[in-house]
């Protein structure tokens, strides 16, 4: 079986800057993506908090200038999609479709998913008009009305791309007031094409091949109501791709890795970074810096042994 010091599984930010980072130290690291590298970053149309942008700066440029980055220190990328990992010798054993290596070292940078609404019709209509990512499906919308479900930045933001094809969006939020940053709130409350359904969920997707429209209960009065769109796009927040190293590491009540401030999980060979760990902010800035860590931390851990 192959052997290596330090495998990262996930290409995102984190498992990106990590490769950078173990690679530096003389790590030869292993990056191993099951799709397409860049994570949430490469469906993120325009970053406008990451450093050195002072104009912003596209998530799809962002992670292709990362990934050169790599490259140009000896980073190597395998695509796979890894279904096992299981400690064996003092080492850990990673094993995938046709994969199986001894690593040292395991940074786990694997990300979150979109969480569900969990509603009757939902899974039905999934790429039927049901979304979980603007970017990719903004253009099904095109002058079409459509919901978007959730108040933090993820669906205001992409509330406020849609509306540049459609013709109406509605974001539908449970309570009366935004999670998401101020100056994203102020730009959808000015945007004459976005319409707010406050205190409102959407109890079912209607819909024989493509959604027809959404039901909405208030929670407040408990008036049931009927909202004509074509489409549903669901931004409830995320939930964590832990589940390959669920049975080695301690998770948190929602499936988050617990880390310490080393991004060390609690067993001696596995460290996380960004999203898929238990932490307070979870975006590309911290994402990096995470994988920073991670690296610098299993390099030492290398060293040592
Ligand atoms: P989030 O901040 O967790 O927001 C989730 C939203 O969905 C909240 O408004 C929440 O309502 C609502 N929600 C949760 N469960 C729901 C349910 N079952 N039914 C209806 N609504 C539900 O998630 P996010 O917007 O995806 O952001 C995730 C992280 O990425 C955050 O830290 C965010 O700051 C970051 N992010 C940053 C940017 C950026 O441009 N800097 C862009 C996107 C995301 P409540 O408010 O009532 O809890």
């Amino acid at each position: 079986m192959e052997e290596r010091s330090v495998i990262i599984v996930g290409g995102g930010p984190a498992g990106l800057m990590a490769s950078i980072y173990a690679a530096r130290a003389g790590l030869s690291p292993l990056l191993i993506e099951r799709g397409a590298l860049g994570g949430k970053v490469r469906f993120t149309e325009r970053l406008e908090n990451f450093p050195g942008f002072s104009q912003g700066v596209e998530g799809q440029k962002l992670i292709t200038e990362m990934e050169s980055q790599a490259r140009r220190f000896g980073v190597q990328f395998v695509s796979a999609d890894i279904v096992m990992v299981q400690t064996a010798d003092g080492c850990l054993e990673v094993l995938g479709n046709g994969l199986g290596i001894r690593a040292e070292t395991l940074i786990v940078a694997t990300g979150t998913g979109p969480r569900p609404l969990g509603v009757p019709g939902e899974d039905r209509l999934r790429g039927k008009g049901v979304s979980y990512c603007a970017l990719s499906d903004a253009s099904l919308f095109c002058h079409r009305e459509v919901a978007v479900v959730g108040g933090g930045d993820s669906a205001v933001k992409e509330a406020l791309f849609l509306s540049r094809y459609a013709d109406r969006v509605y974001i539908i939020h449970r309570r009366d007031a935004l999670r998401a940053a101020q100056v994203l709130q102020r730009e959808a409350m000015n945007n004459p094409k976005i319409t707010f359904v406050w205190d409102s969920v959407v109890t079912e997707v209607l819909g024989k091949d493509w959604v027809e429209g959404v039901k909405v209960r208030n929670l407040k009065t408990a008036a049931e109501d009927f909202l004509e769109v074509s489409g549903l796009v669901v931004f409830i927040g995320n939930q964590p791709n832990s589940g390959l190293v669920g049975q080695l590491v301690e998770l948190d009540p929602h499936g988050f890795i617990v880390t310490n401030e080393e991004m060390r999980t609690s067993h001696p060979h596995i460290w996380a970074a960004g999203d898929v760990r238990r932490k307070r902010l979870r975006d590309a800035v911290t994402a990096v810096a995470d994988g920073a860590l991670a690296a610098t931390v299993a390099h030492g851990f290398v060293r040592r042994r």
